[in-house]
């Protein structure tokens, strides 16, 4: 899923991870009325540069195809 290994900011390489299940970051697109209970999209991987701290968020792009109704 994740191709570009290079920081976007400063071209260091960056390092692969994921989001804590503690934390539960979800998505919601503005193009959602409310309520959003059902739409949120959970952030499924996470990229950080060593070098910047520049961190990247991955949702399933299926899963927000689905919500959106696309
Ligand atoms: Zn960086």
């Amino acid at each position: 899923m994740l191709r570009n290994l290079t920081c976007p900011k400063c071209n260091h390489e960056m390092d692969e991870g994921s989001i804590s299940e503690s934390t539960r970051l979800n998505y919601a697109s503005n193009k959602l009325t409310r309520p959003f209970v059902g739409k949120f999209v959970p952030l499924a991987a996470a990229r950080a540069c060593p070098a910047c701290g520049y961190v990247e968020l991955y949702l399933d792009p299926q899963r927000l195809t689905q919500v959106l109704g696309q």
